[in-house]
Parts: C-alpha cells; sequence; structure tokens
C-alpha cells in the first residue's frame, strides 16, 4: 500500500485537516508557505495520466474543497498555488494523486 493510502486508512500518522467518504486533506510535511496543505482522494490513483471518465466528479469536489480551505485559512484574498505535479519530470514524489493548496507568505521554490 502507498504512503498516501496509508494516511487515508489511518495507519499512518499526519496532522489531519479534513476528511470526508472521499478525500483526506492533510498538511504538507515539508511546507514551501505557511499554508502548505495536501487534498488527497482516497481512491488511489497514480497521477493525472490515470485518470479516468468517472474520476470527474471527484476530482472536481478537490478543486472545489481547496477554494473552500484556502477561505478557512485566510489566503483567499492574498492569493495561492494549486499545482498537480504529474511524474518525476514534473516534481511527482508520491505516486498517489494529490493537489497542493499552498499559500500565505512567500511560496518557498
Ligand atoms: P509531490 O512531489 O509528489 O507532488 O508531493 C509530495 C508531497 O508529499 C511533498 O510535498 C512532501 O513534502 C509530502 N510528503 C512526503 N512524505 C510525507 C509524509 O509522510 N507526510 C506528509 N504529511 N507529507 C509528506
Ligand atoms: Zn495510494
Amino acid at each position: 500500500m502507498c504512503l498516501f493510502c496509508k494516511i487515508a486508512n489511518h495507519e499512518q500518522d499526519t496532522d489531519i485537516v479534513y476528511e470526508d467518504e472521499a478525500i483526506i486533506v492533510f498538511k504538507d510535511i515539508n511546507p514551501k508557505a505557511s499554508v502548505h496543505l495536501l487534498i488527497v482522494p482516497k481512491k488511489h490513483i497514480d497521477s493525472i495520466n490515470e485518470l479516468e471518465e468517472v474520476d470527474k466528479e471527484l476530482m472536481s469536489d478537490m478543486i472545489f474543497l481547496a477554494k473552500k480551505l484556502a477561505l478557512e485559512n485566510k489566503i483567499s484574498k492574498s492569493g495561492y498555488r494549486l499545482t498537480f505535479n504529474v511524474g518525476r519530470g514534473g516534481g511527482q514524489i508520491i505516486d498517489h494523486i494529490h493537489l497542493h493548496l499552498i499559500g500565505g507568505g512567500k511560496i518557498n521554490e
């Protein structure tokens, strides 16, 4: 089982900030700004490359959740970055699809 599946199954300790039946959100262990959350579907999908039609609603829900969490974390106005890294060339290290929500202060590249 991959690391993010373990976190989704509560088999690996982490700082969870939101959870429902389909999505879990937790703080990135190595934050690039004062807010750095990982929005992760509980369903294992390797990357954007493996997305299927059936995942449309899930992906949409992840984006709307990002909007809500940005508001709650008071970074809606100042701005934030939403990123899907895809494959090693795109900077993806964990092969379980996830949306980075990064903002608040300077973003460390
Ligand atoms: P990627 O580079 O795959 O898009 O992003 C993976 C992210 O997962 C990285 O920003 C990294 O800091 C984070 N990460 C890696 N291992 C762990 C972990 O065990 N716990 C948490 N909370 N984040 C992790
Ligand atoms: Zn997984």
